[in-house]
C-alpha cells in the first residue's frame, strides 16, 4: 500500500516497457562533495587502515599508468606518475591525514578532503606558476584516493543509506544516464531507468533500448522528490512516471500490460535484405544469433572500454572481437573503430576537457590524435578477421582525405598481422561527408549511415537534450533527400550502404527507408523482429 498520494509526472519515453518497482537513486555527487562523517574514537584505527590501503592501491595504479604511458607515449611523459606517487606516499602527508582522523574523529574520506583542500588552497595562494600548476596534481591525487575509498568496484552508491540495493531489482534513477552508468550497473537485474536529463538518441538511451530496459528521461526534479525505496511506476511507452502509484493505477497499468503483444521472435531471413544486429558488447553477439541476425550492423567498440573503465590492451580486444566474429558464423560484422568524445566520456584515456564536446575531438579526429589507440585496435581487429569477415567503420568522417589518412594508419599498423577479409568504409554522420559521397564510395568498400549524429549536425540540435526532444524528429524531408542521394551514390559505385542510426530500429520508418533504397539495416536487438515484420509486410504486399 502506498503511504503518499500518487504524483503523475510526464517525461520523454526513451525505451519501451512498463514496470512498477522501488527505486535506487544513484548519487552522482559522491566523489565531488565533501561530507564530514563523524566516527567513534574506537574506529580511528580502522579508518587509518582504510587510508593506508587506499594509498597502497592508488600507488599501484600510478605504477601501472606510468608503465602504460611509458610504452605508448614516452618515458618523459610517464614521469608525471612517479611524481604523483612521490607526493602521495610522502610520510608527512600520511601523518597529516592520520592527525586529521584523530583530531576531528572523522572518516578517512573526510580527512582526505580536509588535508588536500588545505594543500590546494595554500598552493593556489603562492604566486609562482610552477607551484600553481601542482594544484592539478594534488586534485588528481585527492580524486584517486576518494574514488578508492568510495569502495573500489562498488562505483555507484545510493543516496539512501541502509536501503541501498545498487540497482538490483530496482528502477535506477540518475541525474543523467551516462554510458558509463549504463555499462556499470547490473543490467540483468535492473528493472528500469529514469533520468532528469538526456535525449532519445543519447547513447544511454540507445543502450537501454538495446538492453530492453524500459526508460524515461526528462523528469527534472525527481532527485529532490524521492528517496531510495520509493515505489514508482514507469511507462516507457508513454513517458509517464507515477510516484507512489495507487492500487487503482497499478491495476490499470497491469491490464494495459497484458494487451502488449508479447513479441514473437521473427527469425527468418528475408531474401534481398539484411537485418543485422547493433551491439555494444561481445556478449550481445549470442543474443544476435538467437534472433538470427544477418550479421552485426554496428559494433560500438568504445562501449567495451567504457564498461571496463579502462583502455583495453590488444589481447583483450582481440578476445572480444574474435568472440563476435566466431559467433556470427561467416556473416559479416561491422566493427566501428573507437568513437570517443561527445556524450561518451572516457576519463581513463586522459582526454582534455572541452567546452563543446559534440563539436570537438570526436571519432576520426580523436583517432588521428591518438594513433596508439588506433594501432592497437587495428591489430586486434585484423587478428579477429582470421575467424570471419569484418567491415571496419570509421566514425565521424568529414572528408575523403581524413578517411584515407586513417585507413592508411590502420593498414600500416597491421602490416605484420595475419588477417582474413577486412573491408573499410566511412560512417555518414557528418553533413560534409555526405557532400562528397560519390568520392567516398569511389575509395571505400562500403559505407554506413548514422542518422543519430547526422540529424544532430544537420539541424544543429543536440541529440542528448531532452528539452529539444520535440524538435528532434528525424522524419524530415531534408534528411530523406540526403538518404536517397547517398543510396544513389552507393548504387552508382555498386557498394553496399547500410543504415544503423536509431531510425532503422523504428518500424514506422521502414517503408520510407526501403523507398529511399536501403536494404541493409543495423538494428537494436529487441527491435529485430518488428523490423523484419515491417519489411515482410512490404515485400509480401
Ligand atoms: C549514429 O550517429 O547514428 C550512430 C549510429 O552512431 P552513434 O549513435 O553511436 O553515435
Ligand atoms: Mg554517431
Amino acid at each position: 500500500m502506498s503511504q503518499k498520494k500518487e504524483i503523475k509526472l510526464q517525461g520523454l519515453p526513451i525505451s519501451d516497457g512498463i514496470v512498477c518497482a522501488t527505486v535506487c537513486l544513484l548519487n552522482n555527487d559522491r566523489h565531488t562533495q565533501s561530507s564530514c562523517t563523524r566516527i567513534l574514537p574506537e574506529n580511528v584505527g580502522q579508518e587509518k587502515k582504510r587510508l593506508v590501503l587506499a594509498i597502497e592501491q592508488v600507488s599501484l595504479k600510478f605504477d601501472n599508468l606510468q608503465k602504460q604511458v611509458s610504452s605508448k607515449i614516452g618515458k618523459g611523459e610517464a614521469e608525471i606518475f612517479s611524481a604523483l606517487k612521490f607526493m602521495l606516499t610522502d610520510p608527512t602527508v600520511t601523518k597529516k591525514l592520520f592527525t586529521a582522523i584523530e583530531k576531528n574523529l572523522c572518516s578517512a574520506e573526510s580527512a582526505v578532503f580536509l588535508v588536500f583542500d588545505k594543500f590546494i588552497e595554500q598552493f593556489k595562494s603562492i604566486d609562482d606558476k610552477y607551484i600553481k600548476e601542482r594544484v592539478t596534481d594534488i586534485t588528481d591525487i585527492k580524486q584517486h584516493l576518494i574514488n578508492e575509498l568510495a569502495n573500489e568496484k562498488d562505483n555507484f552508491k545510493c543516496k539512501g543509506v541502509g536501503t541501498c540495493e545498487h540497482g538490483h531489482n530496482r528502477i535506477v534513477v540518475a541525474e543523467e544516464l551516462t554510458p558509463t552508468i549504463t555499462c556499470n550497473i547490473d543490467v540483468d537485474a535492473t528493472l528500469g531507468f529514469i533520468s532528469e536529463r538526456g535525449g532519445k538518441t543519447s547513447h544511454a538511451a540507445i543502450l537501454s533500448r538495446a538492453l530492453g530496459i524500459p526508460a524515461v528521461t526528462g523528469i527534472p526534479d525527481i532527485f529532490k522528490t524521492i528517496n531510495c525505496g520509493t515505489e514508482i511506476l514507469l511507462n516507457g511507452f508513454t513517458g509517464e512516471v507515477v510516484l507512489w502509484p495507487s492500487e487503482e493505477t497499478k491495476s490499470q497499468i497491469e491490464a494495459q500490460n497484458l494487451q502488449i503483444p508479447d513479441g514473437k521472435i521473427d527469425n527468418k531471413s528475408i531474401p534481398g535484405f539484411k537485418i543485422m544486429a547493433n551491439i555494444s558488447s561481445s556478449k550481445e553477439a549470442y543474443k544476435a544469433l538467437e534472433f538470427n541476425a544477418d550479421g552485426i550492423g554496428l559494433y560500438r567498440t568504445e562501449m567495451e572500454f567504457i564498461a571496463e573503465e579502462s583502455d583495453l590492451n590488444e589481447d583483450i580486444q582481440y578476445q572480444k572481437y574474435a568472440e563476435v566474429v566466431k559467433t556470427m558464423n561467416g556473416n559479416i560484422s561491422y566493427f566501428r573503430l573507437l568513437d570517443v568524445g561527445g556524450d561518451k566520456e572516457m576519463p581513463f584515456l586522459n582526454i582534455q576537457k572541452e567546452n563543446n564536446p559534440q563539436l570537438g575531438c570526436r571519432g576520426a579526429r580523436f583517432l588521428k590524435r591518438r594513433p596508439e589507440l588506433l594501432e592497437i585496435q587495428a591489430r586486434a581487429i585484423a587478428r579477429a578477421s582470421v575467424h570471419g569477415p569484418i567491415g571496419v567503420i570509421y566514425p565521424m568522417i568529414v572528408s575523403c582525405e581524413q578517411f584515407l589518412e586513417l585507413r592508411e594508419m590502420f593498414n600500416k599498423a597491421i602490416q605484420d598481422v595475419p588477417c582474413g577479409e577486412l573491408l573499410h568504409g566511412p560512417m555518414f554522420e557528418v553533413p560534409s561527408a555526405c557532400f562528397v559521397a560519390d568520392d567516398l564510395f569511389e575509395i571505400a568498400d562500403f559505407a554506413s549511415v548514422g542518422t543519430n549524429d547526422l540529424f544532430q549536425y544537420l539541424f544543429v540540435l543536440d541529440r542528448g537534450n531532452e528539452q529539444l526532444a520535440d524538435e528532434y524528429n528525424p522524419d524530415h524531408p531534408i534528411l530523406w533527400n540526403i538518404l536517397k542521394s547517398l543510396n544513389q551514390s552507393a548504387k552508382k559505385h555498386n557498394k553496399p550502404l547500410s543504415i544503423c542510426g536509431a531510425i532503422a530500429s523504428d518500424k514506422r520508418y521502414i517503408p520510407k527507408l526501403i523507398d529511399a533504397g536501403f536494404k541493409i539495416f543495423g538494428v537494436a536487438i529487441p527491435a529485430i523482429s518488428s523490423v523484419r515484420q515491417a519489411i515482410r509486410e512490404i515485400v509480401n504486399s
